[in-house]
């Protein structure tokens, strides 16, 4: 499904949060690598997800209502076989409905397991003065703790991309030192372009949290990701 049709069908269920799949076929539809996974709703289902990605595989709960995934026990890593896929459906199950009682499931996203690389994440949110923002950060500890991030506003020029990147004091990492293979620094330039455009056309997205992206030698690929649409106007 385009995402503007996916946008609607949200907007028509009375939601303003897209599941993590959604996002992802957002960014699909817009050509940003990403994890694409498959929504199961039994453990057996999940398996046959598995076996046609191949292991190992990721499992993440799928609801409207959960924005932190892992706070809930809804994220499992590293699944090898079928066994440890059924396994972990069902502890998921059982963790989600303790830990977030009340929460609607769709079901259970099976998704193929990332080469880690250099974390960093994308955000999109809308200032009062400046409207659409993007910001660039190191992924993880570095942007908790330290506050390492970028901003520039939408629309983004291509020199706002590179130097937003150059921008954070954690650039070294990304750089590549001591041997490391510097991060593929356009693929993450395209993404900061690609949602740029995006959001400036796209008014109904109110933010966009990509966190993490795995930054790699070459490429970057987004292993999260969450879009939240404005309200919509009340009809008539
Ligand atoms: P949350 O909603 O808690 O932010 P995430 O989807 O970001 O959930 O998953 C939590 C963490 O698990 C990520 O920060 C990342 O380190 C790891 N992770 C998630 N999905 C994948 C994946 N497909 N491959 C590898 N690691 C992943
Ligand atoms: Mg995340």
């Amino acid at each position: 499904m385009a995402s503007h049709a996916l946008i609607e069908r949200a907007r028509q269920q009375g939601r303003t949060l897209l599941t993590e799949l959604e996002s992802k076929q957002v960014l699909h539809d817009l050509g940003i690598p990403t994890t694409l996974g498959q929504l199961a709703t039994s453990a057996e289902d999940a398996v046959h997800a598995a076996e046609t990605f191949g292991y190992p595989v990721v499992l993440k709960i799928a609801s409207p209502d959960i924005i932190h995934k892992s706070d809930v026990g809804g994220v499992q890593l590293h699944l090898q076989d079928g066994e440890a896929v059924r396994q972990a459906f069902r502890a998921m199950q059982q963790s989600v409905a303790t830990h977030a009682p009340g929460a609607r499931v769709d079901g259970i996203i099976v998704q193929p397991m990332a080469t880690p690389g250099v974390e960093v994440i994308v955000g999109m949110s809308k200032d009062a003065t400046f409207g659409p923002v993007l910001m660039f950060g190191l992924g993880g500890i570095l942007v908790e703790v330290l506050k390492d991030v970028a901003f520039r506003i939408v629309p983004l020029s291509q020199p706002d991309a590179t130097e937003m990147i150059h921008d954070i004091k954690g650039f070294p990492l990304l750089a590549g030192q001591r041997g490391t293979a510097p991060a593929d620094l356009e693929a993450l330039q395209h993404i900061l372009l690609t949602l740029s455009a995006f959001v400036a056309s796209t008014p109904e997205v109110k933010e966009i949290d990509l966190n993490p992206i795995y930054a790699y030698p070459q490429g970057a690929l987004a292993v999260d990701a969450r879009v939240v649409l404005e309200e919509a106007p009340a009809s008539a």
